[in-house]
């Protein structure tokens, strides 16, 4: 699947990819080259940025080249110089959006272990997602026992798992999203002590009733009018790891002045981030969060969809869908 051309402010369509057909050739695989077959690919908001053209910490796609994301594939042959990974072994990597393909191994290539968790956990709190989470709470949140957790996009791959982590801190969590459905999600299934829809008529009083203390954390995954409730409640120092603006991905960006006087006046910290500035702190982080899986302290919950067709639609839902938790699509099963 390729990108058609770089897309400006606008909501991306189907139209904006093409799929091809390619031979692969898999009876001579050079040698320090490996064959792989995807298993499952996560799609995430932060693709919509490479499909523009702009500054930013990492590349923009090139038109007609395969758009690449984090995947779990399994490798099916290597060439002879390669000898740190063998036929049989799954990978989490980035990986073309390519059912077969022969690539070179990247020094970023993960070996996952499907009797450790299920795979499509290695693109969630194992793999991209959950570290997010972690290391934007952990490093800029701060979080302490009895203050009160903001997430918005509460009930998605991060927001998700943000949550949860707030809860076993002993934070009280109020998660925002925009479906009672997820609202419903957020309190059942993932114990929030409070789920809040902005698409309530009352969003902004029930935020508020629903933070009688103020805000101490915000994670900040949204922006725009979700975030506006929020920012009056801000309690001194309060702390605010801005993890993502997906309201404002399709636009130029809009946070705004309205940000500012919160800011000053409570002394607070908002800290943008990209989850590979902690990245040596990864080994610790997948401890933990595999300590919390296995204890059954924290949920990975996933939406998955099958099949190579389903990989665009389920990108693009990404911008309104109603999935719970990571989206991933499995191309195939082994
Ligand atoms: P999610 O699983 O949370 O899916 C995105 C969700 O965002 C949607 O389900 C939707 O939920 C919500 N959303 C979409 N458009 C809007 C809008 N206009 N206004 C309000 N909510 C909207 O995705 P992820 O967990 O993968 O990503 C969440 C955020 O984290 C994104 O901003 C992403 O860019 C960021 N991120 C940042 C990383 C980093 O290193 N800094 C790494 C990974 C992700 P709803 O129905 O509630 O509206």
């Amino acid at each position: 699947i390729l990108l058609k051309d770089n897309i400006q402010a606008r909501e991306p369509n189907k139209d904006d990819f093409i799929q091809n057909t390619v031979e692969v050739n898999e009876s001579n695989i050079p040698d320090d080259k490996v064959l792989v077959r995807l298993v499952d690919v996560s799609v995430d908001p932060y693709l919509r940025g490479r499909m523009s053209l702009g500054k930013s910490y990492i590349e923009p796609f090139k038109p007609n080249e395969p758009i690449l994301s984090g995947c779990v594939a399994k490798i099916e042959k290597v060439g002879k110089n390669v000898t740190n990974f063998a036929a049989g072994d799954y990978v989490a990597a980035m990986l073309p959006w390519q059912e077969k393909a022969v690539v070179s191994v990247g020094k970023d290539w993960v070996k996952v272990d499907p009797k450790m968790a299920p795979l499509p956990s290695f693109l969630s709190l194992l793999g991209m997602t959950g570290l997010t989470a972690f290391h934007g709470l952990m490093e800029i949140g701060e979080p302490k026992a009895g203050e009160t957790l903001v997430v918005s996009a509460g009930s998605g791959a991060v927001g998700s798992v943000v949550g949860q982590i707030g809860k076993i801190l002993g934070l009280r969590v109020v998660g925002i999203a925009g479906s009672e459905d997820k609202i419903k999600f957020m309190v059942n299934e993932l114990k929030f002590d409070a789920g809040i829809n902005y698409k309530s008529p009352h969003y902004k009083e029930e935020l508020a009733a629903a933070c009688p203390k103020g805000v101490d954390v915000y994670f900040e995954n949204v922006g725009g009018e979700v975030s506006d409730a929020v920012w009056p409640l801000l309690n001194f120092k309060a702390r605010i790891p801005l993890c993502g603006v997906i309201s404002a991905y399709n636009k130029s960006a809009d946070i705004g002045p309205r940000l500012q006087i919160p800011l000053l006046k409570t002394s607070s910290k908002m800290q943008g981030f990209i989850v590979f500035n902690y990245a040596d702190k990864n080994p610790q982080a997948i401890k933990q969060l595999s300590q919390w899986l296995k204890e059954g302290k924290i949920k990975d919950k996933h939406t998955v969809n099958q099949g190579f067709d389903k990989i665009v639609p389920s990108f693009l839902s990404l911008f309104n869908s109603n999935h719970l938790g990571k989206m991933v699509i499995e191309i195939s099963k082994d």
